[in-house]
């Protein structure tokens, strides 16, 4: 086996090591771990940096999705259209709220949910579209938005993979009802464990989420409903402020890299996924081939990592068997699909290996 030189993410510490080991030392000192000061502040810096009115930290970007869901009431008896094509926790998310998924495939270019397909799937018995904003480029909002309407629908938008994107100017997470994010560590803003938040406009449904990420409680030992325990903890909100003063410069530099992999593999016979707003802010850069997995092979020979994000569609899943879907464009973007190294310390001299690397492939 070839040892990696060019790892696919680092979700590490970099430049901003001292910043976060002196934050972590605060909240040592502080003895004070759950709630507190640290998730208060981050929550009104995170909802200023998105764009946003309020924003509640929780456990993990799976159950942020959760929390909206239960907040906005949707659960047994419901559907709720979703994206074959992203990690399988966005349709768990629905599955733990007890409500159904329902497939719509995706646009073959834009690789998120094709609007006229969510339009074919609409029943009685819909009750919100979960969109995803894959790779850090929105869905089409305006779309979706328009269908959402039409039809009586709440959106939940899946930012897991969107920190500070936007669709047509705006904020992500404020088209919809409200936004979740994840804070895993190789997100575009990680945390060193797990995290997560909401953001919405809605000062109800914030409230509403605030209190079911604690039990429910509202107020100590009084338990209103039943809520569920996922809680954003002090440690990982101290580092999350940290990383978040960054996010601006480390968005702007993986835009910087998509740009130069685009006018590099330009003249190679890979595919590109064509960009369709400028707000995509790049959490994985893939590239298509039907020779996929040789690629990546040709690729680990030389010491360049890369993942399949996905390999299979979700409802492709042994634990989706019971659901049914038509979605051949998501099952062939399955079997091409490549992300290549792509993180704001990526090198200039790295990726113009990878591209290299990429461009002597198709001489073979
Ligand atoms: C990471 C991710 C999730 C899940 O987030 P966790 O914090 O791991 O629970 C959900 N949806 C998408 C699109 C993701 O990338």
């Amino acid at each position: 086996m070839t040892a990696v030189r060019i790892p696919c993410s680092a979700p590490g510490l970099h430049e901003e090591a001292a910043d976060v080991r002196a934050a972590i030392e605060r909240v040592l000192a502080s003895g004070w771990f759950i709630l507190g000061p640290e998730v208060e502040r981050f929550e009104g810096e995170f909802a200023a940096a998105s764009g946003a009115r309020h924003a509640v930290g929780v456990g993990n970007g799976t159950d942020a999705l959760l929390l909206i869901l239960r907040a906005l009431n949707l659960g047994a008896g419901d559907d709720v259209i979703t994206t074959p094509l992203s990690a399988a926790y966005s349709t768990l998310a629905i599955l733990m709220a007890g409500a159904r998924p329902v497939f719509a495939d995706i646009d073959p270019q834009r690789l998120t949910i094709d609007p006229a397909a969510v339009e074919a799937a609409i029943t009685p018995r819909t009750r919100a579209i979960l969109p995803v904003h894959l790779y850090g480029q929105a869905a089409d909002m305006t779309a979706l938005r328009a269908i959402a309407d039409r039809h009586g629908l709440a959106i939940v938008e899946d930012c897991c993979q969107a920190h500070l994107a936007t669709a047509n100017g705006q904020a992500v997470g404020t088209l919809g009802s409200a936004g979740a994010f994840s804070f895993y560590p190789t997100k575009n803003l990680g945390a060193l464990g797990d995290g997560g938040a909401v953001i919405t406009n809605d000062p109800d449904l914030a409230a509403r989420i605030a209190r079911l990420r604690n039990g429910g409680q509202s107020r100590r030992y009084r338990h209103e409903e039943a809520g569920i325990n996922s809680r954003l903890d002090e440690l990982q909100a101290a580092i999350l402020r940290v990383r978040l003063a960054r996010l601006r410069a480390w968005t702007d530099r993986r835009r910087a890299l998509a740009a130069a992999y685009r006018a590099a593999l330009a003249t190679t016979s890979t595919r590109v996924p064509p960009q369709f707003d400028g707000g995509h802010v790049y959490h994985l850069f893939v590239v298509r081939s039907r020779h996929r997995d040789a690629l990546q092979q040709h690729l680990r020979d030389r010491g360049i990592e890369t993942l399949v994000h996905y390999p299979i569609a979700i409802p492709d899943q042994p634990a989706l068997a019971a659901v049914a879907a038509v979605c051949p464009a998501a099952r062939v973007a399955c079997d091409e699909l490549l992300s290549l190294p792509m993180h704001p310390a990526l090198t200039d001299a790295d990726l113009a290996e990878v591209c290299a690397a990429v461009a002597d492939f198709h001489k073979d």
